[in-house]
């Protein structure tokens, strides 16, 4: 059975008999065991982590005295710290901004919103890797109709109403920290699917034209590229392929004049950089497959000998937020 007792005296803080229900609900509570795992350090850890274990102990089960657990006094401030922060900054959901209970960084939405996420699954389209419902067909509905410069594309999503409100808040509300969330749910769809970056040479963001980087302060696709290109160590190329061309929204756009819209689009300072190089273009959507195409043929001209695309998420080519 658990007890409290202070180290310094051996003692007692409170009978054994009465504690049991109380420790009792301790061990099932999740919470709880979250916070006596985060706080216990063993007696022989000399981290500097582990300073002050003269204070309160934990003892655990029927182990005995010299195998205590106690206190890491380093990881109660810092437990304590984000406590009084959850009060004056709570953590809420960014959707729904529901409270979260949790204080965990990695955790951005609440369970009702993430449950809504819809992640992409085999089996994969051959070219753009959008979800294949008629396995019969070669292709999926969209790369039967057109042809697409770049060899392959990965999407870790499907472009429902969650991603257009989770990318919405990334491109235009500042919400960059997104970053490291929506990152992960890309390295998480190469995991599932043992999808191996290994083989690209470089990343490159889809980037913004200047005039629109200086509108918005950040290129989205660029913050995405560097989570992964910082998770799989691989060189990001962000200078190289520019925008010359202020180009209307593709968005807003007729589906018919997305192509011609984005012509001429881009130039390529130094092809010499992706000459023979194995390249991997990385942006936050994927809809028409028009911008990254037309990056995928300019940088094919430069002489890549493979070009890839890298997307948070996949679309219909019809979708409802203009504003995207
Ligand atoms: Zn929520
Ligand atoms: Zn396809």
């Amino acid at each position: 059975m658990n007890t409290l007792i202070d180290s310094n005296h051996s003692e007692n803080l409170i009978p054994k008999r009465q504690t049991s229900s109380l420790i009792e609900f301790l061990q099932t509570n999740g919470t709880f065991a979250r916070l006596i795992d985060l706080l216990s350090t063993k007696q022989n850890d000399k981290s500097p982590d582990a300073i002050g274990r003269r204070g309160w102990k934990f003892v655990i089960g029927k182990e005995k005295v010299n195998k205590k657990s106690s206190i890491n006094f380093a990881k109660f401030n810092k437990f304590i710290l984000e406590g009084l922060s959850d009060l004056i900054y709570p953590h809420n959901c960014i959707l729904c901004h529901r409270l979260l209970l949790i204080h965990n960084p990695q955790i951005f939405l609440c369970a009702s919103c993430l449950s809504t996420i819809e992640h992409n699954f085999p089996p994969f389209c051959p070219k753009c890797s959008k979800h294949l419902i008629n396995t019969e067909q070669p292709l999926c509905s969209d790369c039967l109709k057109r042809e697409y410069h770049f060899d392959y594309a990965y999407s870790a999503c499907f472009y429902n109403d969650t991603l257009r409100r989770l990318i919405h808040l990334f491109k235009y509300a500042n919400k960059t920290s997104l970053r490291h969330h929506l990152g992960n749910l890309i390295l998480s769809f190469l995991r599932t699917y043992h999808i191996n970056l290994g083989k690209f040479d470089v990343l490159i963001p889809i980037p913004l034209h200047p005039i629109r980087f200086r509108e918005r302060g950040y290129n989205q696709s660029h913050l995405l590229a560097q989570e992964i290109a910082r998770h799989w160590k691989i060189p990001l190329s962000s200078d190289n392929l520019i925008r010359i061309r202020h180009t209307k929204n593709q968005a807003l756009v007729g589906l018919k004049n997305r192509w011609t819209n984005i012509q001429g689009a881009f130039r390529i300072k130094h092809s010499s950089q992706f000459l023979e190089k194995s390249v991997l273009l990385v942006d936050d959507l994927l809809t028409t497959g028009t911008t990254v195409s037309e990056a995928a043929r300019m940088l094919k001209e430069a002489g890549a000998k493979k070009v890839d695309v890298l997307t948070l998420s996949i679309g219909a080519v019809k979708f409802k937020d203009n504003s995207i």
